[in-house]
């Protein structure tokens, strides 16, 4: 088949490519001012459907094409500055295949054998020009060419020197310098904290958002209030210093990094060299992993050829070099359409509005709902039903809906309005005392949405950890199909269920998220199953397999028991506490309020918390049937002198061999000592299994002692002291002398 004749490029294509021309121009230039209206990776796909148009119809290229072009048009709020050299922009690769892609391109043309990696920072381009070590002008990146002149502005970030140091070699006669102004994340929280409390501004939507905001500021005084900073990434213009310093030359990219170090312009301290690709490809997925180390945003590796004389002899295309690439991360921050706002019950009697979206790929992973925790929640966020919003997963956290994009309402979108009566059991919903935010379900007891929710809840891995107990295992025991009639009226039935009961049951498969029935692919009715019984009417292995761990579970700690009551406010950490102290169920029902809340780690709303709950017939019901079907309500009584970790706080990071998480937590705690999962100054111990994360390297930071398997046997049969002497990481602090010796 012959190519395509690419001059008779079809009306419709024709009329596509200017469209899309005409929109990448438009958000180009919104990106700029820091008020986008679509996501990075919307404009990324825009981009490459106008990519793949004009691979296909070539004769569609013309110099003005976003692909051929840096940046946006100037604004006239800022005079121009036309730059030394030109400013570029970067070449992506979206994985591994267009990163060995990029390098197998180089290599075929130069020798290369070192390539610097360095983190691709989620900020704006801004150009800073030295004369004789002072400096004169910044400004943005604008077309590349021509960039606006925001030198007032750049002065107040403090990192950005206003005269080089000379204190190693004199300053060059002209130096430009390339680099990112970013905003820390925290300092992006706190300003955002700032701003909608004093009404000055509407929250930016991110970090990046927010620096391009303050940068472009027209009164200098408004961004000496926004604490930008500023990481420097490469070199423009040069002339070496005139009279007096050496000769200078920049031979490569960390050389020239040395040299700017020296002249005390602000660097990263994460760029590495490395020889091969397999390294660049290592520091690409360390970074993955560890997104959130730095205390900025990053969107990416930007790799590049360390010597300049490669670079030079690479060149660059239209708008990018050659030599360098940006690997890009997976977005952690896209925008859909909130298609509905919906409301569930949690196992606590509280109901939360969540919002269903058009299913999303955030973060690597699809994303269909994110609570929107409460009404107040929705009405602070001003999201309304049918806006598309901004979603963000950064890292592990839970998916989170950021807000609307303002620019994209047209008059069709709805308020949300908090329900009056319980989704699940139509009951009048209330608050549980004057001034909550939530409101609840006050039907605990019959409440099905409830039961389901507390009897999946007892079987997670915080409570009894009772795997065969899953969600529809949870809704087939308590909203069982008709005609069968639920086992579970109640949680005080489930150490008494019987194999007959469960056989007839047949339920609906629910959405955990949503608690709504999945729907059949096939018939697009709700799925049913008929989870204990097979089609024999027989029972499955999975019947056996919930009674084995039925048993198993009635053997756990007190801790655990305690926590599957759905205590408002007692989790694991609370229940721990208290069964350390009390060491049964009945010392625990029989405490005063004030003798509960002067445990360390209860207080008062605690307390009374589950004051109230033993007050409540039902609720002591559940705990007298579980007490008779011979759950656990003691602990073993320790002797005093074995609670040898009596005030130490152990983080476990890794996984161990000798012990789960929860088993080495459980061991500390028996012990009397604190299992915490972050690592502070306070922190006695951290152990290190295999795979440590971060927390390794904070401790090793923070100088606190840091225990491999072994050493933590120890610490649990002798004690801290003797522990201490088998701590792995180098003590960064002499200890102080001490002089009583
Ligand atoms: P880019 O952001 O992909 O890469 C080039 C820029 O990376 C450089 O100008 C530089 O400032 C920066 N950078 C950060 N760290 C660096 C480092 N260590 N070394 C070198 N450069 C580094 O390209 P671009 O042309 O600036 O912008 C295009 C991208 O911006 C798009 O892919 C998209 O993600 C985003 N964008 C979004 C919208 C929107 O509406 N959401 C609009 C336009 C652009």
């Amino acid at each position: 088949m012959s190519a395509p004749d690419n001059t008779t490029v079809p009306d419709e294509v024709r009329a596509r490519h200017a469209e899309l021309c005409r929109e990448l121009d438009d958000h180009s230039y919104r990106y700029y001012l820091g008020n986008p209206i679509v996501s990075d990776a919307e404009y990324d796909q825009l981009m490459q459907e106008l990519r793949d148009t004009e691979d296909e119809y070539p004769i569609l290229i013309t110099q003005d094409s976003p692909t051929q072009k840096v940046g946006a048009p100037i604004s006239v709020d800022f005079a121009e500055v036309e730059h030394l050299v030109r400013m570029e922009s970067l070449g992506n690769a979206f994985n591994t295949d267009e990163l060995n892609a990029w390098a197998d391109r180089a290599s075929a043309e130069v020798p290369v054998s070192a390539y610097l990696c360095e983190l691709k920072i989620d900020g704006l381009a801004v150009d800073l020009v030295y004369e004789r070590g002072r400096l004169i002008r910044a400004a943005t990146r604008g077309d590349g060419r021509v960039g606006e002149d925001i030198t007032l502005n750049v002065r107040t970030i403090a990192v950005v020197p206003e005269q080089l140091d000379e204190s190693v070699r004199p300053a060059p006669e002209l130096l430009e310098v390339r680099g990112e102004v970013f905003l820390p994340v925290e300092d992006f929280e706190k300003l955002n904290q700032r701003i909608t409390a004093d009404g000055s501004h509407a929250p930016f939507a991110n970090p990046r958002n927010a620096a391009a905001g303050s940068l472009r500021q027209k009164d200098p005084r408004v961004t000496a209030t926004r604490p930008l900073s500023m990481i420097v990434h490469g070199v423009g213009a040069y002339t070496p210093a005139a009279q007096g310093g050496e000769d200078v030359a920049f031979t490569s990219q960390s050389q020239a990094y040395t040299l700017l170090g020296e002249w005390g312009l602000p660097l990263s301290d994460r760029y590495r060299v490395v020889a091969t690709m397999d390294e660049v490809r290592e520091y690409v997925a360390h970074y993955q992993a560890h997104r959130h180390d730095p205390a900025y945003e990053i969107d990416g590796i930007v790799t590049k050829v360390d010597d300049f004389a490669l670079q030079r002899r690479l060149g660059s295309t239209s708008r990018a070099p050659r030599w360098a690439i940006a690997y890009k991360y997976p977005p952690e921050e896209v925008t859909t359409t909130l298609v509905d706002i919906k409301v569930g019950v949690g196992r606590t009697g509280r109901v939360t509005p969540y919002g269903v979206m058009e299913p999303v790929v955030v973060a690597g992973s699809e994303v269909e709902f994110a609570t929107l925790h409460n009404a107040q929640e929705v009405a602070r966020k001003g999201v309304r039903v049918g806006d598309t919003v901004v979603l963000r997963k950064a890292g592990d956290v839970i998916p989170e809906i950021v807000g609307p994009v303002l620019d994209r309402r047209d008059g069709s979108e709805r308020e949300f309005v908090m329900p009056e009566r319980c989704p699940e059991c139509d009951t009048e919903l209330g608050q549980q005392k004057e001034g909550d935010v939530d409101l609840r379900c006050p039907n605990a007891r019959s409440c099905p949405g409830q039961l389901r929710e507390r009897v999946a809840f007892i079987a997670g891995r915080k409570a009894l950890d009772i795997e065969a107990l899953g969600y529809v295992a949870a809704t087939a025991l308590t909203q069982p199909l008709e005609p069968a009639e639920a086992p579970l009226s109640n949680e005080g039935d489930l150490f008494d269920l019987t194999v007959e009961q469960l056989l007839p049951i047949r339920t609906h498969v629910l959405d955990p998220d949503t608690t709504e029935p999945k729907t059949d692919p096939k018939t697009g009715e709700p799925k049913v199953v008929s989870f204990f019984a097979n089609m024999k009417g027989e029972p499955k292995k999975t019947v056996e397999k919930l009674f084995d761990q039925l048993e198993e579970a009635k053997k756990k700690p007190l801790w655990r028991v305690l926590v599957s009551l759905s205590i408002r406010h007692v989790g694991p950490r609370a229940a721990e506490d208290l069964a350390r102290h009390f060491r049964s169920m009945d010392a625990i029902r029989g405490a005063t309020e004030e003798e509960l809340a002067s445990v360390d780690g209860v207080g008062p709303t605690i307390a009374r918390s589950i004051h109230e709950w033993f007050a409540v017939d039902w609720h002591t019901e559940i705990v007298r049937k579980w007490a008779a079907a011979g759950v656990r309500m003691e602990d073993e009584g320790q002797e005093p002198g074995s609670r040898v970790l009596e005030g130490v706080t152990v983080v476990v990071t890794g996984s161990l061999e000798g012990f789960t998480r929860d088993g080495a937590k459980e061991a500390v705690a028996e012990l009397g000592g604190r299992a915490t999962a972050s690592v502070s100054k306070k922190t006695g111990f951290v152990v290190v299994g295999d795979a440590p994360g971060s927390k390794y390297d904070k401790a090793v930071k923070l100088g606190v002692p840091v225990l491999d398997e072994a050493g933590f046997r120890v610490l649990l049969s002798d004690g801290p002291e003797a522990a201490a002497g088998l701590r792995i990481n180098p003590v960064e602090k002499a200890p102080e002398k001490d002089t009583a010796e």
